[in-house]
């Protein structure tokens, strides 16, 4: 077995020891890439240059006797919307098609400092708004699995590469379930911190109240290491809390005995069964393993999903307005600079992104501030008070991820509202500001993988994670990543109920 379908930490460790350089871990990343890249299409930029010369660097650091750190020679995919000195940061948009940044966001500059290879710029849907990556204004994702669906997003490139195997660790941003949703439909684990916990500096805005960095991994202790690297205090900030980075690593293997979870009752009704069975089955796990689980209804639970899409489109209209044809990427002439800022947004921005940008518009416009904007504040606070409720009595809660498992290319294209409903469960969390991890727990009955979510109060990872990777330890074989795309389409041993992959045929890709 090749090291990098270990774990990260033994992968680090090798690298370290110099039982492998990080430059031959690098090309054995790059080659896989090259290999499924035409078919999945996770990458907008594969950073060659760059990524030889980090992991020079890091094989020199060592031969110097110096440590390069804990994510020594490791391969990473950074999200499109991270800022990387020298590399083009698109967002997946014609309008930043050509920007590149001038610095690196302080995860990026986290991450190099602690050995990590960054090899490439993964695919979203455009500024992050959507649920599939077709918004894309490059193509979509395929999601590994199956070729003819969509690996959810909007960091669908980021999950598809980690569930691929083209690289052990990924970065994505979580406004409204951008990280766990995809993570849910890749059979990957997908982490959302507290809010404030890892830096935004260089994450390009979407809605500032809610976004957030967090990691994908094929494992618990993958996707929470990589978060220990992210985390801590940052100055460059604002609203990064002024706390230490936790360890999150060490207390994973500690159980669940003693632990109250709340099983969401009001989500189980919403979803596919294949997701409600999951999320019971992991009650049922934890239970077993010594947890005290109960079910809990939180009806405001379902405030979630009109209030974000208020919230988040009031504030992206904001974020959104500095993209004017004058300080960043593209220009479209004109006469005037009204023209001139309008030709270049209208040429820029996708049919989502304006979407999103005349209801934020609309919705903090004199005379209906109140009505839209006001009242989804208001239910955001209702929202926050009843998970603050039900975590007195519960230290974690557990939900499904998503409201189905990955869905067809075109499938919800037509309707913007079919596919806002695929983050039901996962945006009250944003609107929280509290953290979530979505593990894989189960095969659907194509084969699938369907994910659970830990929900956990403000700076508890460290026993939502341990509750996860409780999950992760039951969990039948077979339900996560990575899985060849290649391979997929002929018989997959699975090991798990509900038989094989698909992965011929299945729907066309529809261009973005
Ligand atoms: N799918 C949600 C949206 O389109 C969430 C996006 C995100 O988390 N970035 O807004």
């Amino acid at each position: 077995m090749s090291l990098l379908d270990g774990g990260v930490a033994e992968l680090a460790a090798a690298v370290r020891s110099r039982q492998v350089s990080a430059a031959e871990v690098l090309e054995e990343a790059l080659a896989r890439i090259e290999e499924a890249e035409t078919e999945l299409h996770c990458f907008n930029t594969v950073m060659l240059e760059a990524a030889r010369a980090q992991a020079e660097a890091v094989d020199g650091a060592i031969a110097a006797g110096r440590d390069p750190g804990q994510l020594a020679g490791v391969p990473v995919a950074l999200k499109d919307n991270m800022c990387t000195r020298g590399t083009p940061t698109t967002c997946s948009s014609k309008i930043l098609q050509n920007w590149v940044p001038p610095y690196d966001g302080t995860v990026v500059r986290r991450l190099a400092e602690a050995g990590a290879v960054a090899v490439g710029k993964t695919n979203l849907d455009e500024f992050a708004m959507g649920s599939s990556t077709e918004n894309s204004a490059f193509g979509p994702t395929r999601n590994p699995w199956d070729l003819g669906r969509v690996p959810g997003g909007s960091s669908g490139g980021s999950a598809a590469a980690v569930a691929a195997g083209l690289v052990p660790l990924s970065f994505g941003s979580d406004t409204g379930g951008s990280i766990r949703q995809p993570a849910s439909f890749c059979g990957v684990v997908g982490v959302k911190p507290t809010y404030g916990l890892v830096s935004r500096y260089g994450l390009v805005a979407f809605a500032s109240s809610l976004d957030q960095i967090g990691s994908f991994g094929a494992t618990v202790a993958d996707a929470a290491l990589a978060l220990e690297v992210a985390a801590g205090h940052d100055p460059l900030d604002s609203t990064s809390l002024d706390l230490p980075a936790p360890r999150l690593v060490e207390a994973l293997g500690e159980g669940v005995e003693g632990l109250r979870v709340g099983v969401v009752d009001d989500f189980l009704a919403e979803v596919a069964p294949s997701c409600s069975l999951a999320a019971v089955a992991a009650a049922e796990a934890l239970a077993a393993a010594g947890a005290s689980c109960e079910n809990v209804s939180i009806p405001e639970m379902l405030l979630g999903l009109p209030a974000y899409y208020i919230i988040a489109p009031a504030e992206a209209s904001s974020n959104l307005a500095r993209y004017d044809g004058v300080r960043y990427g593209l220009r479209v002439d004109g006469p005037d600079v009204e023209t001139m800022n309008a030709r270049t947004r209208a040429a820029g921005f996708g049919a989502e992104v304006r979407r999103r940008i005349m209801i934020g518009t609309y919705a903090l416009s004199a005379g209906y501030y109140d009505a839209y904007y006001g009242q989804a504040q208001r239910a955001r606070t209702i929202l926050i008070r009843a998970f603050d409720a039900a975590y007195e009595r519960f230290d974690v809660l557990v939900a499904p991820s998503t409201p189905s498992s990955a869905f067809a290319f075109g499938a919800k294209t037509e309707d913007p509202i079919e596919m806002y409903m695929s983050d039901l469960c996962t945006i009250p969390s944003n609107l929280s500001g509290h953290p979530a991890v979505s593990v894989p727990f189960a095969l659907d009955s194509d084969g699938l993988p369907v994910g659970v979510q830990v929900l956990a109060p403000a700076l508890g990872e460290p026993v939502m994670l341990r509750v996860a990777a409780a999950l992760e330890a039951v969990a039948p074989p077979g339900v996560r990543g990575p899985v060849r795309p290649a391979a997929s389409s002929s018989a997959v041993a699975t090991g798990g109920g509900g038989g094989g992959r698909a992965g011929e045929g299945g729907g066309e890709v529809a261009g973005g």
